[in-house]
């Protein structure tokens, strides 16, 4: 079975590429920098992936499109950053330092806005929702989460977005300290992946 990808978010791609199997093939869909996006303006992740996956797959008729979305939940910060991960420093305009990444900026401000919180209140979440749909109907969908705590400062070079603070106790690393193939086992896209497959068996 083929899955188009309906992201152009690299970190993302490359988790979505370690889980293709001789059974899935999950391909980035076609042309997708073209498409003008559609405004994630839902509340709630499920809500932004399923807009996603139905307006995508209108752009790839007869095919099963799949879109995510994630983010990062932090208790102290009542689940900011929540739905607005990818734009969480952006919203707040915190531009410093100016040369540094989107991913540097929301790390450094996530940072900020924790200052002289204990490292024993500082529990966080990522939280992965995807939805696959097909001409523009919802085929199925799959939630994945994984529990961990940010560190005061940034550990490891892998992965993207906030994994450099995202520290696993059970694995005495961060997710930036993990190859791909060992995140994507518990990890919040590997589990949602491995429900919506699930789910999806069970529809087609
Ligand atoms: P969106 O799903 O495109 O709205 O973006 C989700 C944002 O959440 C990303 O840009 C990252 O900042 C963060 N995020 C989601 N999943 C991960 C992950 O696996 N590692 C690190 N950051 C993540």
């Amino acid at each position: 079975m083929n899955l188009f990808v309906a992201t152009t978010n690299p970190g993302k791609l490359r988790d979505f590429s370690a889980t293709a199997s001789p059974q899935i093939t999950l391909t980035p869909l076609p042309s997708l920098n073209q498409i003008p996006a559609p405004a994630e303006d839902e509340p709630t992740f499920e809500g932004n992936a399923r807009l996603k996956a139905i307006f995508y797959s209108r752009h790839a008729p007869g095919e099963i499109v799949i879109a995510d979305d994630s983010g990062l939940e932090v208790d102290a910060l009542h689940g900011a950053p929540g739905v607005r991960s990818a734009r969480y420093a952006d919203d707040h305009h915190f531009n410093d330092p100016a040369n540094a990444t989107t991913d540097e900026r929301n790390n450094l401000y996530l940072l900020s806005n924790l200052t002289g919180i204990p490292l024993t209140e500082r529990s966080a979440r990522y939280h992965c929702v995807l939805a696959a749909a097909r001409n523009g109907h919802i085929l199925a969908i799959g939630h994945g989460a994984v529990e961990g705590e940010i560190l005061p400062a940034p550990r490891g070079t892998e992965g993207f977005g906030y994994d450099p603070l995202f520290y696993l106790p059970a694995q005495n690393k961060t997710m930036a300290e993990l190859d791909l193939t060992t995140k994507l086992t518990f990890s919040h896209r590997g589990r949602a992946f491995a429900a919506i497959l699930d789910a999806l068996s069970a529809e087609l």
